[in-house]
């Protein structure tokens, strides 16, 4: 499905004043099936990004679909990114959401220049990809094929259980390039999953998300992201957790404890008084700064490497470039491009003559197509 073909059913007359700024903004938008929430459909100039990195990692690529993300997280790292448009960074970027309708297309033309050098791609590190938005414009579907049909291996991380619905594609895909797929499942308790994380699917529907990705033969890693202080980093909720991982077939498991930067923390705070206000004081008297005291992350990580151990889960590695997923790419000389791929992808016929279905070419322009046979 192409982004000209959505149909949104209410055409929204005024745009907000930072928006209306933007040259290319198609339309906002709303649709009584997403109550309160505004959609502002932009035509993307560019699709990948490039991430400044660290240590022995030069740099990172990302794809950022949406700006704003109405899986509303109390403590999102990525709220402040909002307020360039005039935006707020609490109620706003829960509800005002940028959507890159031409994405996948953009994303075509960049893979196809020359000079791509196939370096893993991020996805889900800045706001999710598989927020309730892409149910109704369906563009991570074109991202995907667009990446696997270059050789370029990616990742995904996501809250969002709407990423089964793309497993097959997916899987395809994984034939080709590597794949990492994490779910972001910080929180084991219903009523504080709830209150924290409002937009969000449960953390049981999200497990089920996980062993789907492992019923396609899939890895699966889980990132217990952010620990709060306080609330979920007693002995029990960490053991319970990582037993409610390993029992859904994460691979392995990620951790860490909850930063507040400015511009998230005003808005976590917020919360914090509404629902703790009896943690207020410890909170203020913790975050000095944007990390939790070095202290604590020492405390933390006594705490749970055991149980890590315990429940033979493996630590997933980070990508200090993306926040992501380290992609198993980093591994190989070169991207997996396989004879078992190609038959998979139709480059070679199979036995009988006949050419298999393939997801990712349905998912690509007719003009790509040709780059398949
Ligand atoms: S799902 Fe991720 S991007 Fe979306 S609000 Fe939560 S932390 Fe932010």
């Amino acid at each position: 499905m192409r982004w000209s073909g959505q149909e949104l059913q209410t055409e929204q007359a005024g745009t907000l004043p930072g928006l209306a700024r933007l040259n290319n903004l198609v339309r906002s938008v709303t649709t009584p099936e997403f109550a309160g929430i505004t959609f502002h459909e932009v035509l993307a100039k560019s699709a990948l990004n490039h991430v400044p990195g660290q240590s022995q990692m030069p740099f990172g690529w990302t794809i950022n679909p949406y700006r704003g993300c109405s899986h509303a997280c109390s403590y999102c790292f990525a709220r402040p990114t909002h307020k360039y448009l005039d935006l707020d960074s609490g109620k706003d970027f829960d509800n005002e959401i940028i959507v890159k309708v031409n994405v996948s297309e953009i994303l075509q033309k960049e893979l196809a220049k020359p000079g791509w050098g196939r370096h893993p791609v991020a996805l889900g590190t800045n706001t999710d990809p598989y927020q309730r938005a892409e149910g109704r414009y369906r563009v991570m579907p074109g991202i995907i094929a667009a990446l696997a049909n270059a050789d370029t291996p990616f990742s995904i991380l996501t809250k969002g259980t709407l990423l089964r619905r793309d497993l097959d594609l997916i899987a395809e895909a994984a034939e080709r390039v590597p794949v990492d797929l994490a779910m972001s499942i910080a929180i084991y308790d219903d009523d504080l999953q709830q209150a924290v994380e409002p937009g969000t699917p449960s953390t049981k529907a999200r497990l089920a998300t996980v062993s789907a990705v492992r019923d396609k033969g899939l890895d699966c890693s889980i990132f217990m992201m952010p620990i709060l202080p306080f609330l979920t980093d007693t002995t029990a909720h960490l053991d319970e957790a990582l037993r409610q991982a390993k029992a859904a077939g994460a691979t392995s498991v990620l951790y860490t404890a909850l930063h507040l930067k400015p511009g998230v923390k005003d808005w976590y705070y917020q919360w914090l008084a509404r629902d703790h206000p009896e943690l207020m004081p410890r909170y203020r008297a913790m975050y000095t700064t944007t990390y939790a005291p070095k202290d604590y992350r020492k405390w933390l990580a006594a705490r749970i490497k055991p149980l890590i151990r315990k429940h033979g889960l493996e630590r997933a590695p980070e990508d200090p470039a993306t926040g992501g997923v380290r992609s198993a790419a980093l591994a190989q000389s070169q991207p997996a491009q396989n004879q078992s791929a190609q038959k998979h992808l139709g480059l070679l016929r199979t036995d009988d003559g006949e050419r298999p279905r393939s997801l990712i070419e349905e998912e690509l322009p007719p003009e790509l197509a040709p780059t398949l046979f």
